[in-house]
Order: C-alpha cells, then sequence, then structure tokens
C-alpha cells in the first residue's frame, strides 16, 4: 500500500471479546490434525470442516483431502465429517464404501441432531430455522429420515425448512397440534426472535426445544458485537464468506446502524473505508483464527488507525472431549474397525 493510497485517520481500534475460534472449531481442526498424525496423510474431509480458509488451506498443505461427495474417496480411507454434521444417509453411506469415519460434528449440533430424532419418534412434525443449503441444515434435516419410506425426502414428510417470518406464513403443517421448531446453531439471534414469533403466532401449541439451540458462541459473539458497534463508525469482521456466524456478526454491526464489512484476511481491507472514521470495531466469527484478527490489526495500523483496546467479554471455558474412537485409536496407535 504506497502512502498516497492511506487513508488520513488516526482512528482508534476496539477488538471484540469474545472473538474468534470456538470449543467445536478448536475440537474440529484438532481431529484433522490427529487423525493425520496418527494415520498419516492422506485423511479425506468430507466438506470444509470449518468455514475458513486459512484453515482449510493449513490442513490442506499437511495432507487433508476435502471432498463434497463419499464417493470421491477410495474404499479403505479414512473420512472427517466437518463440524457442521451430516445427515443420517451420509453415516450410512460412508459405512457402505467401506471408510472409516471420525466424527468433528460440534457437540452443540449432535445436540439437535438428538433433539430432531427424539421427536421424530414422538411423531412430532418439525420445522427447522435456518438457512437453505448450508451444510448443518442439510445435516440435521437428514436426521429425520424415515426408514419405512426410504424414497420419500425427509424435508417433504415430516420436517420443514424456514428462514423468514414470511417463509412461516407460506407454511403448511399436518398436525399443527404436533409440531416443534430446531434452530440452526448460528443464527442471528434477533432474526431467529422474530421468525419464533411468527411461529408461535400461527401454531401457538409448538414446542420449543428444552435450551437454545443457537449456541453460545454465537451468543457471546453477537452480544459483543452489539457492545462494540454502539461506539464505532466502523465494524470489521474477520471470516470467510461462507461462514454463517462471521456473515451474521456483520449484520448485527449493520443492524446497528455502523458500517461493516467481513474480510477473509487483512488484504481485503480497503482504505477508503477508514475515510474520516473514529473508532473501527474488530472481531472474528468462530472458525476466524486469532492470526488473522492481528493481521488485519496490523493493516489497520499501517493505513493510521492507533490505540488499540479489547473490550472486556464473557470468559469462555468450554472444551468438547475428542471422539471415544480416535482417542481409542491415537492410545493403541492402530486403525480403528469401521464406525
Ligand atoms: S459456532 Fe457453535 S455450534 Fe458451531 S462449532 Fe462453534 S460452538 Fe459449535
Amino acid at each position: 500500500m504506497s502512502s498516497s493510497q492511506q487513508a488520513e485517520t488516526k482512528a482508534e481500534i476496539v477488538l471484540a471479546n469474545p472473538r474468534g475460534f470456538c470449543a467445536g472449531v478448536d475440537r474440529a481442526i484438532i481431529i484433522v490434525e490427529q487423525a493425520l498424525e496418527k494415520f498419516g496423510a492422506p485423511i479425506y474431509v468430507r466438506n470444509e470442516v470449518v468455514h475458513n480458509k486459512f484453515v482449510v488451506d493449513g490442513l490442506r498443505a499437511k495432507g487433508a483431502i476435502f471432498v463434497n461427495e463419499l464417493d470421491k474417496i477410495p474404499a479403505g480411507s479414512t473420512v472427517i465429517f466437518s463440524a457442521h454434521g451430516v445427515s443420517k444417509a451420509v453415516r450410512k453411506e460412508a459405512e457402505a464404501l467401506g471408510l472409516t469415519a471420525f466424527d468433528a460434528t460440534c457437540p452443540l449440533v449432535t445436540k439437535v441432531h438428538i433433539e430432531v430424532g427424539k421427536l421424530r419418534q414422538a411423531g412430532m412434525e418439525i420445522v427447522m430455522i435456518g438457512h437453505k443449503g448450508h451444510p448443518e441444515v442439510e445435516g440435521t434435516m437428514g436426521q429425520a429420515d424415515n426408514d419405512a419410506h426410504p424414497e420419500d425426502k425427509a424435508a417433504s414428510l415430516n420436517m420443514y425448512l424456514v428462514e423468514t417470518p414470511d417463509d412461516v406464513l407460506k407454511l403448511a403443517v399436518k398436525n399443527p397440534e404436533k409440531l416443534a421448531y430446531v434452530t440452526q446453531t448460528t443464527l442471528s439471534m434477533d432474526d431467529a426472535a422474530l421468525v419464533i414469533d411468527a411461529l408461535k403466532a400461527k401454531f401457538p401449541l409448538i414446542k420449543a426445544p428444552k435450551s437454545d439451540d443457537i449456541c453460545y458462541a454465537t451468543q457471546n459473539r453477537q452480544d459483543a458485537v452489539k457492545i462494540m458497534a454502539k461506539d464505532c463508525d466502523l465494524v470489521i469482521v474477520v471470516g470467510s464468506p461462507n461462514s454463517s456466524n462471521s456473515n451474521r456478526l456483520r449484520e448485527v454491526a449493520q443492524n446497528q446502524g455502523v458500517e461493516a464489512y467481513m474480510v477473509d484476511n487483512a488484504s481485503y481491507l480497503k482504505a477508503e473505508w477508514l475515510v474520516g472514521k473514529k473508532k473501527i470495531g474488530v472481531s472474528a466469527g468462530a472458525s476466524a483464527p486469532e492470526v488473522l484478527v492481528k493481521e488485519v490489526i496490523t493493516k489497520l495500523e499501517n493505513l493510521g488507525a492507533a490505540n488499540i483496546t479489547e473490550l472486556h467479554g464473557v470468559i469462555e471455558s468450554v472444551v468438547f472431549q475428542l471422539p471415544k474412537n480416535l482417542v481409542n485409536v491415537s492410545e493403541n496407535a492402530t486403525l480403528p474397525a469401521n464406525k
């Protein structure tokens, strides 16, 4: 960046807290790294293990191969399911293909899968609030399969996806008295609340999850950005374009009336964004590593920003255990039988 391109600004930098990696992302990355260490490359990973380009590129360089479909994987190989979770059909396919599977599904996503299973066993129809096409939504919707009618699509049988209050208005269910809802874990809390209100207005008997499906990391990062954005005139969120929770952080800032951008790394920062700004807030999605935040701060400083303050926030102490079959394998240093 030449000096002529630098914005004339002495904006302060404020860091949101908490930001960046959550326990589910930490665990998913460790699972891939451990599998690579124990079994050697290549290790196959279905979809991006977490939605961050830097993380995925780093694991790829160590020998991970990312595939969208299991049939691209040679029989007998090791596959890891991403933090977003997979449908029952994908698990069955892995078994049928003779793959050794390790599950990096975040335990908080698994919690929603278990909810869906129990609700279906109780004969409930389920509304999922989530974003169409997101792998977590595909995995969770895929828990509602119906073994008695494998030819039918789960969604058309007993599970419905809605994204907005408008979708709720158009929604028709078979029995509004046996209806429940679940949500994607990384939704905007405010947007989800609007959809939930619409569901409750249309289906007064709808059953809510026992505890919130939107995860602690999503809630804490959105709360932190909300507090930070109040004092800022620009917010930068570090995150990859396909990261749901990072996109929601940018929206949370924008909904506070603040100019906000999401950047995959420092090279995407534009000097003109800083022009005339006094306070720049920085946060990072749950899949974005702190090293990228540091690079963004350095770039902001090079563009003339200064005086970094880190806000106080919730201290997170959540740690998730590794899958048992990986721990056992690590101890025995032998390949496990197929799951
Ligand atoms: S954002 Fe939440 S649900 Fe997703 S991996 Fe992190 S802790 Fe798990």
